[in-house]
């Protein structure tokens, strides 16, 4: 049975409640309180029971048929929810929003918020990842995007020119997992983030008007970021249904403060997770994390994903971990004192909004307490940001929390005897009456001589007195011993003193829970006044942690300051990949990358397997790390501030797309030449290889004469056509380098060393042999290689001689290609027309020789 096709007015009040709210979030499963109960109705429990493999039921709910419904327990929700919004559903919570005791008919319930991908703030999500809900908003130039992280409350917004495509890039590369748009938005932008990308996308017009949320966007000019940031928050709001005012002010990231890169220059440098598994675990984000705070790890992988531009900010940078590293002590120190402090950003979010648990206070506390030595140390570092210490906080929290209070808020011992005069009367007591129950046990012994007499506590009937049944013939009249409940072997009774008791007991601990409840809660208040102040330390402290983190590895991966130039010098000496490097079980080989004023290209050739594609990335890499004031692996490094970075490295291949490898590397190879500068670096692997050999290398040669000619830009370009070493002569800016191998006796030694010039044949065979195909097919394969460097060898000799640097006395007597062809050629495989034909050709091409 469909929602849509019921009869409304013949459901029951309930269904009919339910059906309004459902109407109003139609693209949400909702889960409806009843009882102990979530449960499910129409499509959404059929959804559910099969995603969540629940029984489907029915409920009666006045139709002829009864209405699908599948039910969870509620005090479980949350993992169900979990399994939900992994696949992709949002979800709203349905309560009672009154006290039933109050209520005139049915009780009102609503939405209290509704649950998704982007919006999430539960204590399952992951400590070291941001978790960013994004916006796309459309105008008629340019998008506006801006996006939030609600439980950190960081907010973030920019513009983005151009089409369809950078918009898609820019979401790609932010990993967003739901996005909302706004109404004009191509709906080609939304198909291919729903199809191509699986995010969560929601189109929606409204924009928030609430003077509350001002602040956020109250020191941006841009309308358009403003209107872009009103659509986000409207959808917050909506969904959150709860205070936000932990959502700090909107920071605008501009193009040119950050060096730019794309997502596949995210994956193929590995940044923060490696290309085959997707896992941190050998990223660069990986090796620099020496994080002790999640905040830290956070603002660590952002800045690796955003690094920095502004020569003083990247110098400040460096001088700070100089420092840290030279008073190792103090670092030390600060190590220390940094592993007490929590995630302070979440502890805010959930201060302000979500559930708020005392061991959440308790985490600020101790946070908190390593605060003034933090400050102390930063003092001493000469660090140029100063701390809050929050002493008055501190006081507050000491005295009230109880240390080793429970996660729920409602068993009470939450609060510290002391905190109030109230609840310690209550408690008092509560103890007093529970000192009366421990001894009376022992009294009723004594009285009554009953030796297994014992007192005991159940919900159901309270205090007892138990007496087992072989004793019960003692038990007199004149003790008031009323019975009460009957089991196999004891009886239970109950008596008028210890009633009376119960009542003080019981009365106390429902008032103190309430009245511990009400104290967190106001506690929680003055807290919440804190929540900027707080969340400007949590910065300070991310950033402190991440430098102290480039620091550690400095030192123990021996990376070295970069010294930045607004020359358009890169002077990397003796440079390694830091990542590769620590993997690898042998010594890592070090290479200088140079390239002086006058040169901006290095055309790399060597055989595969040589390192390439790792010496490439090493460059990138290092670029990276300097940039987000890191030191960098280099024995010395010289370079300038570079604007963006592309690359093409390896077979990305958009399968899902359904893009030949050959289509993605000329759009990725477009993108880079269309907007690269001369301030950029262009990293392109094997680019062409992906066509046939002729159109290939044209093509490749054409990239890096429009490159040498026209951007300019610092560029590093590995290939296997040797024909394009001889670009050397042509193209002044441009220097060959290879990666050198040795070959002994057939077998090939990889050297890893690159050095001046081009290499002199390619030893793909070489390294299919190392790959183990057949030796019989590897021998075969040497003998057609032979046959076609022969035929090749006048062409090429011609066109360049740096590729063989054949001698005068090697030249082509050595090696006749007709000779040679008329050793393979077998004529009685031919017919007399072939072998004319044939005999025609080698005479033309005899006569052209000459
Ligand atoms: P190519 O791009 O030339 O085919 P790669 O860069 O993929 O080669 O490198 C091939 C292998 O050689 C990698 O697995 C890497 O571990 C190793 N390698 C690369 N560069 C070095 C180096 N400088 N020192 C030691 N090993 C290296």
């Amino acid at each position: 049975m469909k929602r849509s096709e019921v009869d409304r007015n013949k459901l029951s009040p309930m269904m009919q409640q339910y059906m309004e709210i459902k109407d109003k979030y139609d693209d949400s499963i909702i889960f409806f309180r009843l009882g102990d109960f979530y449960e499910m109705f129409f499509e959404d429990a059929i959804t559910a029971s099969r995603v969540l493999e629940l029984t489907l039921t029915g409920k009666q709910a006045g139709l002829s048929e009864r209405v699908p419904m599948c039910g969870i327990p509620h005090h479980a929700y949350s993992t169900y929810v979990d399994t939900l919004i992994d696949k992709g559903y949002k979800v709203a919570i349905v309560e009672q929003i009154e006290d039933p005791k109050e209520a005139k008919g049915m009780v009102q319930r609503d939405v209290v918020q509704v649950i998704t991908k982007g919006t999430r703030i539960d204590s399952n999500i992951d400590s070291k990842n941001n978790n960013f809900i994004a916006n796309i908003y459309a105008f008629s130039y340019c998008f506006g995007i801006s996006y939030i992280d609600i439980s950190t409350g960081e907010v973030y917004c920019s513009l983005v020119e151009g089409e369809s495509d950078r918009i898609i890039k820019e979401v790609i590369r932010h990993n967003f997992k739901e996005v909302i748009v706004n109404n004009d938005i191509d709906r080609e932008i939304v198909d291919n983030l729903r199809t191509q990308h699986e995010i969560l996308v929601t189109i929606t017009k409204d924009e928030l008007d609430d003077k509350n949320y001002e602040y956020i966007y109250k020191d941006i000019e841009d309308v358009r970021l403003i209107s872009t940031l009103k659509h986000l928050l409207f959808y917050i709001l909506d969904t959150k249904k709860g205070d936000m005012h932990h959502l700090q002010r909107a920071q605008i990231l501009k193009g040119s403060e950050y060096l730019e890169f794309d997502v596949n220059t995210k994956k193929n440098l590995e940044l923060v997770e490696t290309l085959r598994n997707r896992e941190r675990q050998y990223s660069l984000l990986w090796l620099l994390d020496k994080c002790k705070t999640a905040m830290g790890s956070r603002y660590l992988k952002n800045n690796i994903e955003n690094p920095l531009t502004d020569k003083d900010m990247i110098e400040r940078r460096y001088d700070i971990v100089s420092k840290l590293s030279t008073e190792f002590i103090l670092r030390d120190d600060l190590i220390k004192e940094l592993s007490n402090v929590y995630d302070l950003e979440r502890l805010c979010g959930r201060i302000t909004y979500g559930n708020l648990n005392a061991k959440d206070l308790l985490q600020l506390k101790s946070s908190i307490s390593s605060l003034p030595r933090i400050k102390e140390i930063l003092e001493e570092l000469k660090y140029d940001k100063k701390i809050e210490t929050f002493e008055d906080l501190y006081l507050l929290l000491d005295k009230a929390i109880l240390e080793d209070a429970p996660f729920t808020l409602h068993e009470g011992r939450l609060i510290k005897e002391g905190y109030n005069e109230e609840l310690d009367q209550l408690k008092s007591i509560s103890s007093g009456s529970k000192d009366y129950i421990l001894t009376l046990e022992k009294e009723e012994k004594e009285r009554t001589g009953i030796k297994n007499l014992k007192v005991g506590f159940n919900k159901v009937f309270g205090y007892y007195i138990e007496v087992s049944k072989g004793q019960v013939e003692l038990v007199k009249e004149e003790y008031g011993y009323e019975r009460k409940q009957t089991l196999a072997n004891c009886e239970r009774y109950i008596t008028k003193d210890l009633k009376e008791k119960e009542n003080i007991i019981l009365g106390a601990e429902e008032k103190i829970i309430n009245l511990e409840y009400k104290l967190f809660m106001d506690i929680r208040e003055v807290v919440k006044r804190y929540v900027s102040k707080l969340q400007k330390v949590a910065r300070i402290i991310s950033e402190v942690d991440m430098l102290q983190s480039f620091s550690i590895v400095s030192d123990n991966y021996k990376f070295v300051r970069p010294e930045l130039t607004t020359d358009r010098v890169v002077k990397m000496i003796e440079c390694r990949h830091p990542v590769v490097e620590q993997v690898m079980k042998d010594k890592y080989i070090a290479n200088d990358i140079i390239m002086d004023k006058t040169t901006d290209i290095l055309l790399i050739t060597g055989p595969n397997m040589a390192g390439k594609s790792t010496y490439m990335r090493q460059c990138a890499i290092t670029v990276i790390m300097a940039q987000i004031g890191c030191f960098v692996p280099c024995k010395s490094c010289l370079m300038p501030i570079f604007d963006k970075i592309f690359t093409r490295i390896g077979a990305s291949d958009d399968l899902v797309s359904g893009e030949s490898t050959f289509m993605v590397e000329m759009k990725e190879a477009n993108y880079a030449i269309s907007e690269a500068t001369e301030n950029s670096l262009i990293l392109f692997d094997e680019l062409g290889r992906g066509t046939a050999t002729y159109d290939g290398m044209s093509l490749a040669q054409a990239i890096l004469e429009y490159i040498h000619d026209s951007i300019k830009a610092k560029t590093m370009f590995s290939t296997h056509y040797h024909e394009l070493t001889s670009l050397e002569k042509d193209l002044k800016h441009l220097k060959n380098v290879h990666v050198s191998a040795i070959e002994d006796n057939g077998h090939i030694t990889f050297l890893h060393k690159v050095k001046a010039g081009a290499v002199d044949k390619s030893y793909g065979i070489h390294v299919a042999s190392l790959a183990k195909l057949p030796k019989s097919l590897i021998d075969r394969a040497d003998d057609i290689l032979n046959v076609y460097e022969k035929k090749n060898i006048k062409k090429e000799t011609f066109t360049q001689t740096s590729l063989f640097e054949l001698t005068e006395s090697e030249s082509v007597e050595k090696v006749d290609p007709i000779r040679e062809k008329l050793k393979e050629l077998n004529p009685l495989e031919m017919t007399p027309m072939e072998a004319l034909s044939y005999l025609y050709e080698l005479n033309k091409e005899a006569k052209e020789k000459k």
